[in-house]
């Protein structure tokens, strides 16, 4: 063990809190005990140590000398971290049956804690505690042998957690829903996540606990829940601001979802910065979403929309793409992945390539963002876009990010309370960013369940996801090929993510999802939003499987199949 790694015993901490009489005595306490914590090295600050459900930053990094745990914490927050030297105080330097048989409800409540502390701040003490006694319930499990997942890391070399494929039945115990079965007993397979994801418990739990604890109205009311509800609301801000690496999170703009904000930026900046003869360049594999609002604008202002061909490989015609760029170009709005191909686009040489006429970008990120983390600044993008309940969050919410400067030169779209500075008899001034495109109560609890959706993705890793996506993806492709009368439109795998559409030569995709669904199989069936793509693969509705992280290759073996039985049961 490091000497560094001592800390005042539960003993002394009581005594000298008892000394302590108002809340701010104990707050400046614990402030001052955190700043006595010993050394916490930036290369600790991982997602593998954060504890997931802290409103502020936490991480926990646990030391086994094979007999004891000795743990190091630190938090960005100076009074958790005063908090995390509470939890060293009364774990570090136990051994596990130790830490597990620990009283810490009677600790807490001699300290008082649980009186002064918001729910909020109470159930990030609780996910500390949770994850201490993970690690001790781990080593106990593995009677007495060091267990690899508690050893303690050099900070250089931090330690894999192994690929999504290892631990496919916890990912998935986090997801109260797969459990449940149809009529026949079946476990469903869940296989439409392009169309939306399921819900981690801790995005569930996010919801019931804002309608539960503390719930109130944002930016408004003075009193504790109004301002708790505000930090958590802002906190979710931040947590996106963070995914997307935007430099502010003024630009992060909560909206009702992708069909929302792309109206917003059609409206808004559409209307004022588009005339007859400008053109808009957008490709045949986009959605709906991101075709319908330039056709409307194009009604309004009299501009033209030019469309970017598929290549038979079932990626975008790159020369296409550069033939249709021109001065008159003010704007490509392109999608970042395709929600019927899965092709993932090379948003970023695009997104240049249209700088360098002078157009603006609008980047449709709906099924980009489910597979992890993406950087707007490295897109160099101007506007991007994408829904929540795609990612593991609740329905009902969307995020714009624009450029500073675009947003500020825009005018706000819709009015009402919120997005104003001032009203009077004349007229009204607008509220500074994000407010100002933020008008009336907004998604509250859809907002909020962003973050915790958020910490879920980094915790899985992008990486690891799309490795898994691809690879049951891939083994799908490779199944379904295989039988008679499938056709597969996919790119090759390596540009594409968990996203499979099918068709069967002579039988309708209604009545393939019927059977796959009376097999306790879930797949979209359609055009999927997606009209102008199905007319140029010359097939009017396709079978789409999605799969996504909590997805299994027993799930594909299922489906496959299914399928083959599907085929053989409708040819008779
Ligand atoms: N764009 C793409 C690529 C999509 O897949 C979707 C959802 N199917 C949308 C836009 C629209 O998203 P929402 O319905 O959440 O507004």
């Amino acid at each position: 063990m490091e000497p560094s790694l001592t800390y005042p015993a539960p003993s002394e901490l009581l005594e000298e809190f008892e000394d302590l009489e108002t809340a701010e005595e104990r707050i400046q306490f614990l402030i001052e005990l955190g700043q006595s914590l010993p050394d916490f090295p930036s290369e600790y600050c991982t997602e593998e140590f954060r504890v997931v459900g802290c409103q502020s930053m936490v991480w926990i990094v646990p030391q086994w000398d094979g007999e004891l745990f000795h743990f190091r914490a630190s938090s960005d927050a100076p009074m958790v971290r005063g908090l995390a030297g509470v939890l060293l105080s009364a774990y570090s330097g136990k051994s596990p049956r130790d830490i597990l048989e620990f009283s810490v409800d009677e600790f807490f409540e001699k300290l008082h804690l649980k009186t002064f502390l918001s729910p909020l701040r109470s159930n990030g003490l609780n996910s500390m505690v949770k994850r201490i006694r993970h690690y001790a319930d781990t080593e106990l499990v593995s009677d007495g042998t060091v267990s690899p997942s508690v050893k303690t890391p050099a900070p250089e070399a931090a330690q894999d957690l192994g690929s999504i494929q290892d631990r496919i039945q916890s990912i998935r115990d986090e997801f109260p829903i797969l459990s449940v079965k149809n009529g026949e007993g079946e476990q469903i397979a869940y296989l439409d996540n392009a169309a939306s994801s399921q819900r981690p418990r801790a995005v569930i739990e996010s919801i019931s606990e804002l309608f539960s604890e503390h719930y109130s109205n944002v930016h408004r009311s003075g009193h504790a829940w109004a301002s708790e509800t505000t930090i958590k609301m802002e906190e979710s801000r931040e947590a996106v601001r963070r995914f997307i690496h935007a430099p502010s999170a003024d630009e992060v703009i909560f909206t009702a979802g992708t069909t929302a904000s792309i109206n917003l930026v059609a409206c808004a900046w559409g209307n004022s910065n588009l005339q007859p003869g400008d053109e808009i360049v957008i490709t045949e594999m986009e959605h709906h979403s991101n075709i319908v609002p330039w056709q409307q604008l194009s009604q309004r202002t009299g501009c033209r929309i030019v469309w970017v061909p598929i290549l038979p490989d079932y990626t975008l015609d790159m020369k296409s793409y550069a033939d249709s760029l021109s001065e008159r170009t003010k704007l490509v709005a392109i999608t970042a992945v395709s929600n019927v191909l899965g092709t993932i686009n090379p948003v970023k040489s695009m997104t240049a390539m249209a700088h360098q006429v002078g157009a603006k970008v609008l980047v449709d990120a709906a099924q980009a963002i489910p597979h992890g983390s993406l950087d707007v600044q490295d897109w160099d993008a101007d506007f991007v876009v994408f829904s929540g309940h795609k990612m593991l969050a609740s329905s009902g919410v969307g995020v714009l990010y624009g450029k500073r400067s675009l947003l500020e030169s825009m005018p706000a779209w819709q009015g009402g309370g919120s997005m104003i500075k001032a009203v009077t008899f004349d007229g009204f001034t607008v509220a500074d960013l994000p407010h100002k495109f933020e008008a009336g109560t907004p998604p509250i609890a859809e907002i909020i369940s962003l973050s915790p959706a958020i910490e879920f993705l980094e915790s899985i890793g992008k990486q690891r996801l799309m490795e898994h996506e691809r690879m049951l993806v891939g083994t799908a492709m490779v199944g379904l090929s295989k039988l008679d009368g499938v056709r597969t439109y996919s790119p090759a795998l390596e540009q594409k993510c968990g996203i499979l559409s099918f068709s069967v030569d002579g039988i309708h995709g209604e009545e393939i999802a019927r059977v796959l669904d009376g097999r306790g199989i879930a797949i979209r069936v359609g055009h999927h939003c997606a009209m102008p793509l199905h007319a140029r693969l010359a097939v009017p509705v396709t079978c789409r499987a999605s799969f996504y992280l909590y997805n299994t290759l027993d799930e594909v073996s299922r489906l496959v199949e299914s399928v083959s039985h599907a085929i053989k049961l409708l040819r008779r």
